[in-house]
C-alpha cells in the first residue's frame, strides 16, 4: 500500500496567483430554504425582499415551458440563434451585435476579463451593484468610486468624467442598484465622449420604462447590459444580454464558454418575450407597488426613502441602527439587504414585494423601531 501523503512541500494554497488568497467576496443572497431555517417565522413563512426579484414570478408562457421541459439531455445552442432573432427584434439592434450571458453577471466578468489588465482602472459612481468591484479585483486591477452625493445619490460628473479618462471602463447602473435613481443621457454622453469604454448596465429598466439603449447607436465604445432577472421573473435560470459593436459581439461569442447559457434559460428567454404582455402586467402592477411601499414606509419616524424607479428602494434611517434592524427583521423571517459600508451604513434596501409582504414588513418595522427606543 503506498502511504497516505498528508502534506506537500508547498501547500496548494499557497500556489494560488497571489490576488487570490484574500479576495473579499461579493454577499450573494441566501436560498429561501436556509432563510426559513434559520428564522422564527414559523407558518408564517418568509418575506424575500431581499434580492429585488421578481415576486410573481415569470409569465404563464414560460411556465407552460417549464412544465413541458423535456430537452435536458441535449447540449443547448452555443450560438443562441433563436434568442438573439428574438432579441433583435425586441431591440430593435442586429442579431450579430447581441451575446447572451448566464445573468448578466456573466457579462460583466467577460468584458471585464477582456478590458482590464493588472494595471488598468475600473471607475464607476458609488455605491453601485457590487459585482463591478468584485470583477475588477478578481482581474488584479483597481476599482475606483466616484462617491455620488450622499444627499440625494446625483452623480459627480466633472469626477466621473476625470476618472474615465484614465479608466478601462465605466460602469453606470441605471437605475442604479442599490440606490433606485436613473442616469441621465447627458452623463452617458459626457463619459462616453472621453472615448473610455462605457458599459451601461439597464438591469432595472423595465421598471423605469425608458431606456438609453438607442446611443448604441451613436458611440462605438458605449455598450448596453439587460437581464432577464427582473422583469421576466428568471433570476433562477440565469439570462442575461448585451449589446455591442459587432466586432466586439463577434469576441465575446468566441471567448465565453461554449454553452454558457442552458437550454431551459434561453427557451424561457424567448418565451418571455412572446409572453411580453404577460410579463409587462407584472412589472406594471410592482411599479404601483412600489409607490404603496414608499408611503408606507414614509409613515414610519425618521426614515428618508429614496426615490426609485427600479423594483426597490431604499431606505436611510435617521434615528435608528440599520444594521440592528435588518438582523432583527431577519430573525422574524423578513430578508432585506444591508450593505456594510460606510457610504450606506444607515441605509436598507427593500425590494418591492406583494401587498402581504408590505403589510407584515411595515408592521415588523413599526415594532422593531419602537424597541430600539
Ligand atoms: N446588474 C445589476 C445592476 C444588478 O443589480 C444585477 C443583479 N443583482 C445584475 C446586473 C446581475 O443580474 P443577473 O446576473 O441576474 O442577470
Amino acid at each position: 500500500m503506498t502511504a497516505q501523503r498528508t502534506r506537500l512541500s508547498v501547500p496548494l494554497l499557497d500556489r494560488l496567483v497571489p490576488r487570490f488568497r484574500n479576495m473579499k467576496p461579493y454577499e450573494p443572497v441566501a436560498p429561501p430554504e436556509r432563510l426559513e431555517a434559520e428564522s422564527d417565522a414559523g407558518e408564517e413563512g418568509i418575506v424575500k425582499l431581499n434580492a429585488n426579484e421578481n415576486p410573481y414570478g415569470p409569465p404563464p408562457r414560460v411556465r407552460a415551458l417549464i412544465e413541458s421541459f423535456n430537452a435536458a439531455n441535449i447540449y443547448p445552442d452555443p450560438d443562441h440563434a433563436a434568442l438573439r432573432a428574438c432579441l433583435a427584434e425586441y431591440t430593435g439592434f442586429g442579431a450579430e451585435r447581441i451575446v447572451a450571458g448566464s445573468g448578466s453577471d456573466e457579462l460583466i466578468a467577460l468584458l471585464t476579463r477582456l478590458f482590464v489588465g493588472s494595471e488598468g482602472t475600473v471607475v464607476a459612481a458609488t455605491p453601485t451593484f457590487g459585482m463591478y468591484a468584485v470583477e475588477t479585483d478578481l482581474s488584479g486591477a483597481r476599482f475606483l468610486g466616484v462617491p455620488r452625493s450622499q444627499d440625494d445619490f446625483s452623480i459627480d460628473l466633472p469626477g466621473l468624467v476625470e476618472a474615465a479618462c484614465n479608466a478601462s471602463i465605466v460602469f453606470f447602473s441605471t437605475p442604479n442598484n442599490p440606490t433606485g435613481n436613473s442616469v441621465t443621457e447627458e452623463e452617458i454622453r459626457a463619459v462616453a465622449e472621453t472615448e473610455v469604454l462605457t458599459i451601461v448596465d439597464e438591469a432595472y429598466v423595465e421598471f423605469a420604462g425608458k431606456s438609453l439603449m438607442p446611443l448604441a447607436d451613436e458611440y462605438p465604445n458605449l455598450i448596453f447590459l439587460r437581464t432577464f432577472s427582473k422583469w421576466a421573473g428568471l433570476a433562477g435560470l440565469r439570462v442575461g444580454y448585451g449589446v455591442f459593436p459587432v466586432d466586439l459581439a463577434s469576441i465575446l461569442m468566441t471567448v465565453k464558454p461554449p454553452y454558457n447559457v442552458n437550454t431551459l434559460a434561453q427557451a424561457a428567454a424567448i418565451a418571455a418575450i412572446e409572453d411580453l404582455d404577460n410579463a409587462l402586467a407584472t412589472v406594471n402592477i410592482i411599479v404601483k407597488e412600489r409607490a404603496v411601499l414608499q408611503e408606507g414606509l414614509r409613515s414610519l419616524p425618521s426614515v428618508r426613502v429614496f426615490p426609485s424607479e427600479a423594483n426597490f428602494l431604499l431606505v436611510r434611517f435617521l434615528e435608528h441602527d440599520a444594521k440592528e434592524l435588518h438582523a432583527s427583521l431577519l430573525r422574524r423571517g423578513i430578508a432585506l439587504r444591508h450593505f456594510n459600508t460606510p457610504e450606506l451604513r444607515d441605509c436598507i434596501r427593500i425590494s418591492v414585494g406583494r401587498p402581504r409582504d408590505h403589510e407584515r414588513l411595515i408592521e415588523a418595522l413599526r415594532e422593531e423601531m419602537e424597541a430600539q427606543k
